[in-house]
Formats: C-alpha cells, sequence, structure tokens
C-alpha cells in the first residue's frame, strides 16, 4: 500500500471512544457562499468574514484534531458557507492529508465547482466530495437553494466526481419543501454511483423555520422510505438529527425476524470503558455481514461510525471564527480554538461532557428502549424547548415502559421536559436509573 492510502485507510471503528474523541470533526472554514438556500444553518453571506480563522491557525486546527487519536482521528469535513470561498482550501485538504486525516469536502453547486477544482481538490489529498440535492426536479431543487441553475450545478458536479475517481455522498434536507418528494428522491439515487446518502432532517435554527419542519408522523413515513431504499441499495444510508432512524432500522430488523438484538452494540460508550468491552459487546451478525472490514459505507476509507453519533457525543464543529459548538444545528459555544485545544474543550466541557450522559435525558427519551442507540436529536431539543437534554419532539414512539400510562401526549411541550419517573413502575424507573 502507498504512504498516502495506508494514512487514509479506515481506522479501527470500535477504537474511537466517544468521550475522548468524536467520528467527526466538521469546520466551517468560511461563511461566505453565493447561494442562498432557505433552510441554511449558517446564514451564510456573499463575502469572507475578516474574523475567520487566518491560515494558520486553521493549520493548527488541523495538527489538534490529529491529536485525538493515534489509532482513529476523527474524519474531518471542511464545510461552509462554500469551502470553495477560501482562498485556502487547497492548503487545508493538503495538509490534513499529510497529518493522516480523512478530508471530505462540502462544496456548494455553483459555478465556482468545475472539474478542475475537483481534480484540484483529489490532487491536494480529498477522500469524498459531498454534495447537496434537495429535490428530483430542478424546480423543486432550485426553489430550496434559492438560485435557478443551482440543480444543473449539482448533476454536473456528481459527474465530473464520479469521473476524476472520487467518491460521492449526496446530502438531501428534508422539510416540507420535499416531503412529497421522497419517493422521487429514492428512485433517483439508485442512478448516482454515489457511496453514502445523507439525509438531514431539518432543525429550525440560522434560516431553517419551525414552520419548515415535517410532522413527526411525516417523520416516521420518511424514515421508513429512506430504510426501505437503504436496504435494496447499493449505497448506504445515514440521517443527520433524526437519531431514530436507528431504532427504525432496528424496529424493522427485528420485525424480520433479521436481529434479536437490542442495539447495545452502538451504545456510547461509558466513561473509563475500554475498546475491549465494546468488542466483548460485540455487534450483532447482520451488522457484521456488512461492516467487514471496518465500517458500513463501501468505495472509500471513510465508514461509518459503530456506534451512534448525536451532537457533542461523537460529533464537533467548529464555525469560521473558532467557535466550538456540538454540532452546526446546536448553536450553544463551547468555547474557541483560537484559545483553547480542541481535544480539551471536546473531552472536558461541561455541557458537552453533560450532552454524553444519556441518563440525564427529561421526557420520554429518558425511559426509552432505545435510549443509548438513539437518545433524540440534542440539536432539536435545544432548538424547541431550550434544553438540550429534553425528549425529542419529532419521534411518536411510545416506549413500553410507559405505554401503560393513559391521556399523555408525550410531545407536549411539559412533557418533553417532564421527569418521567413518576410514570414508570418501580422496576423499570430503577432499571433506567442504573443504565
Ligand atoms: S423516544 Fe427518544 S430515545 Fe426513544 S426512539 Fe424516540 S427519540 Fe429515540
Amino acid at each position: 500500500m502507498s504512504q498516502a492510502a495506508e494514512r487514509r485507510s479506515k481506522p479501527n471503528f470500535f477504537d474511537i471512544d466517544f468521550e475522548k474523541a468524536p467520528f467527526i470533526a466538521i469546520w466551517e472554514v468560511t461563511r461566505a457562499c453565493d447561494l442562498r438556500c432557505v433552510h441554511c444553518r449558517a446564514e451564510a453571506i456573499p463575502s469572507r468574514d475578516p474574523e475567520e480563522l487566518t491560515r494558520e491557525q486553521g493549520f493548527a486546527l488541523i495538527d489538534e484534531l490529529r491529536r485525538f487519536s493515534d489509532t482513529a482521528p476523527p474524519l474531518f469535513v471542511i464545510t461552509g458557507g462554500d469551502p470553495l470561498k477560501s482562498p485556502y482550501v487547497y492548503d487545508y485538504i493538503k495538509h490534513a492529508d499529510s497529518v493522516g486525516l480523512r478530508v471530505a469536502v462540502t462544496p456548494s453547486a455553483t459555478g465556482l465547482l468545475t472539474r478542475e477544482a475537483i481534480h484540484k481538490m483529489k490532487e491536494n489529498g480529498l477522500t469524498r466530495m459531498a454534495i447537496s440535492l434537495d429535490g428530483s426536479t430542478p424546480e423543486i431543487h432550485d426553489n430550496f437553494r434559492r438560485q435557478p441553475g443551482s440543480y444543473a450545478h449539482t448533476i454536473r458536479a456528481i459527474g465530473d466526481a464520479v469521473a476524476e475517481g472520487i467518491t460521492v455522498q449526496i446530502n438531501t434536507t428534508i422539510s416540507r419543501w420535499n416531503v412529497n418528494d421522497i419517493d422521487n428522491l429514492c428512485a433517483l439515487m439508485k442512478k448516482f454511483g454515489l457511496t453514502l446518502w445523507a439525509a438531514f432532517f431539518l432543525v429550525p435554527t440560522g434560516r431553517g423555520e419551525e414552520s419548515d419542519e415535517i410532522s413527526p408522523e411525516q417523520y416516521e413515513e420518511a424514515l421508513t422510505k429512506l430504510y426501505n431504499t437503504a436496504k435494496a441499495a447499493d449505497f448506504d444510508l445515514k440521517t443527520t438529527a433524526a437519531p431514530h432512524y436507528r431504532r427504525v432500522v432496528l424496529q424493522a430488523q427485528r420485525a424480520a425476524g433479521s436481529s434479536g438484538d437490542s442495539g447495545a452494540y452502538l451504545k456510547p460508550r461509558k466513561e473509563g470503558g475500554s475498546a475491549q468491552d465494546r468488542k466483548t459487546d460485540g455487534p450483532p451478525a447482520w451488522v457484521l455481514r456488512d461492516m467487514k472490514p471496518g465500517g458500513w459505507a463501501k468505495g472509500d476509507a471513510i465508514g461509518r461510525a459503530s456506534r451512534g453519533v448525536n451532537d457533542g457525543n461523537g460529533f464537533i464543529f467548529i464555525d469560521h471564527q473558532g467557535f466550538v459548538y456540538p454540532s452546526g444545528f446546536l448553536p450553544l459555544r463551547c468555547g474557541n480554538v483560537k484559545q483553547q485545544s480542541i481535544v480539551d474543550i471536546y473531552r472536558n466541557h461541561p455541557d458537552l461532557k453533560r450532552m454524553r450522559d444519556f441518563s440525564q435525558l427529561k421526557g420520554k427519551c429518558w425511559a426509552c428502549d432505545y435510549r443509548d442507540v438513539c437518545g433524540g436529536a440534542r440539536s432539536r431539543a435545544y432548538a424547541v424547548t431550550g434544553d438540550y437534554m429534553a425528549s425529542e419532539a419529532w419521534c411518536t414512539y411510545v416506549p413500553p415502559a410507559l405505554a401503560h400510562v393513559q391521556g399523555v401526549n408525550w410531545l407536549a411541550s411539559d412533557m418533553l421536559l417532564a421527569d418521567v419517573r413518576q410514570y414508570l413502575k418501580p422496576e423499570d424507573a430503577a432499571r433506567f436509573d442504573k443504565s
């Protein structure tokens, strides 16, 4: 194996302890972007902010990210705005690759994303390109992106990346704008040579508004459709801001008789736990079948986390000015990399530590049998209630431990924040208190 290929090879994902290192670290290298998308988390602006991290500060951040782990450093994603609006994007890719990080970039589909730009990113060490496609037709996609011609740029860039031999991830934000287009999108995805379809579920933050969200029932239907597509496709599928997709998958697997597993293999490791703990729990056969040798995704070195990733829990986000957040959808500042190491912030910030402790969850998520594999989106909990430990507001599942309770709407705002011990049988309360 060449040196570069060895550096980019998949780490042992069972070695990642989410208390100590994220699976994925995303850096918003600039907020500048020529698009003005309806949902934009970053509320992107046309020009670069003078307060952006400098090239040297960017290099220092990359070096710190590499320090997270010798054997399983985080996947490094350069995002924006539009990363191609930064004059240093190629330098950052090259430097990250040279220190041994796997690098992905999420460029905006504009005239800047030429075949030459894609080729240059590849030459500098890019492993994967992620590009957004939010509708199966130009009308739906361009309306959402508020840019005529964006759909055409997207389709062309996907073809260029495939031709350059770069693996492609397609990101789709699911919202009221395209919920009726999901069947068409599922069919369209099968036509691309993609590696991963990443479905983002809108969180009402940035330009995304609560009225753009789909209902909890539509969530359930969309997640089931996505699972049915993923099961039969030769690409992988993941969700962002909808961790209950893992619950939907496990329920479907059990119903089909292919798993009696509770999903314990996906548990966030407790502080002090070792890699060996995870191996002895062991993933079930149906996961290993698709996962060997180092992740679910096919086609490149990026793979997938072997446990559930959630805001601040296997995931960290750094904005263009260096401020650190649990994710791009949870606007809670946890420090700044200009003053403090990202390693120190991720491991020790009190909010991030609390976010990783699912025994402190509120509402029905606290008493859920899928708590440790799902836990509900912490970003949506924060957006809807102001409390990042609140229950997921967009999940219809009623945990068995609460099924006997009549006349309670678990998605009502007071119940999202409730201590549900009072509703539980003593043996169930003791069980969830302990785990
Ligand atoms: S109740 Fe909460 S933990 Fe359980 S599946 Fe729904 S979102 Fe996940």
